[in-house]
């Protein structure tokens, strides 16, 4: 069976080729000849992760799973969520982000967050969402030099150091898009 990640990050899709049955290919973006960016213009995480499935699936006919990830500060009703990549504007700007949620949390006190991962896998013509949730607090600075977007400031419940002060080993059990992709894997591997 032939399966799409909409994404071309070679590492992503390498890790998750090895976690699956033999009779499951992986196929990259670029393996289907879209070399277009797919929109991402939903209002929610789900939304983004349901959109960029469809467009793989609707428009080159492959079945496909996509992620769509975000961080969600309480105090911020949520903020900044579907919009984690480009809460400082835009280009991207890990630092740029950081740095403007640590002041909008300035004098705040609830300090929770979580981080949400939702992949979207479209099967035979069926819809199957699959979550991932790390609950934590925005530490008052940054904090360690692994990892990546938001890793310096966010501390994970029950660990004393930020993402980016962990080993990816580490990072990758608890993650959310650890705890999501590993639901996915049970689900495709049940198929054998
Ligand atoms: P994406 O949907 O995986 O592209 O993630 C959207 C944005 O969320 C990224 O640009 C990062 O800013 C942030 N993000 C996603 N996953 C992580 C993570 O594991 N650690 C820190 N930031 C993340």
């Amino acid at each position: 069976m032939q399966l799409v990640f909409a994404s071309n990050n070679k590492n992503k899709i390498r890790e998750i080729q090895q976690l699956l049955p033999e009779n499951i290919q992986i196929l990259s973006l670029t393996d289907i000849g879209c070399h277009e960016e797919i929109p991402e213009t939903a209002e929610t995480i789900e939304g983004n992760a349901i959109l960029k499935a469809n467009y793989v699936t609707d428009k080159y006919g492959y079945d496909c799973f996509a992620d769509d990830t975000g961080l969600e500060v309480t105090a911020l009703d949520g903020a900044p969520g579907v919009y984690s990549a480009r809460y400082a504007g835009e280009p991207s700007d890990s630092n740029a982000n950081m740095d403007k949620l640590l002041d909008a949390l300035n004098e705040e006190t609830n300090r929770s967050a979580q981080f949400k991962t939702v992949i979207t896998l479209n099967l035979k013509g069926k819809q199957q969402l699959f979550t991932g949730i790390a609950k934590g607090v925005i530490s008052s600075k940054k904090i360690g030099k692994e990892g990546f977007g938001y890793d310096p400031i966010f501390q994970p419940e029950s660990y004393s150091e930020t993402f980016a002060d962990m080993s990816s080993e580490l990072k990758n059990k608890i993650s959310h898009r650890g705890k999501a992709t590993r639901l996915l894997i049970a689900f495709l591997n049940s198929l054998k």
